[in-house]
């Protein structure tokens, strides 16, 4: 996808502080971070979001979590807890159409 920042990211015509890649998946930090922690998961292959999922797409989709937890594990935060979100279209928040997972930890315990 020639106009896809992520596409753009996977393709490394910008820039971006990777933490993790595979053949199938990279990883980097949220450039305006929404947690001391903020990691976007995406696949290499272009999907616009959750609702563009085929069938075919399932062992994606579970690799992504599992990838989720290996990030987590490598990041230091996997047994402290983190937060998983996909935000799946323009009203809940999605401003890039490339399917991305975002982690979310690292907070200090308040309690
Ligand atoms: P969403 O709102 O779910 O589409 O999330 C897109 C996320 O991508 C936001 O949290 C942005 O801060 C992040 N973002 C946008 N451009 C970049 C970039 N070049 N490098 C890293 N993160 C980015
Ligand atoms: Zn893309």
């Amino acid at each position: 996808m020639m106009n896809c920042i992520f596409c753009k990211i996977v393709n490394k015509k910008i820039n971006s502080d990777v933490v993790y890649k595979d053949e199938i998946f990279i990883a980097f930090k949220d450039i305006n971070p929404m947690a001391p922690i903020h990691i976007l998961i995406i696949p290499k292959k272009h999907i616009a979001s959750i609702n563009h999922l085929k069938e075919d797409d399932k062992e994606l989709v579970g690799g992504l979590i599992l990838t989720a937890q290996k990030i987590a594990e490598q990041v230091g935060i996997r047994e402290k807890g983190y937060k998983l979100a996909f935000n799946v279209g323009r009203g809940a928040g999605q401003m890039i159409d490339h399917l991305h997972l975002h982690i979310l930890g690292g907070w200090e315990n308040k309690e």
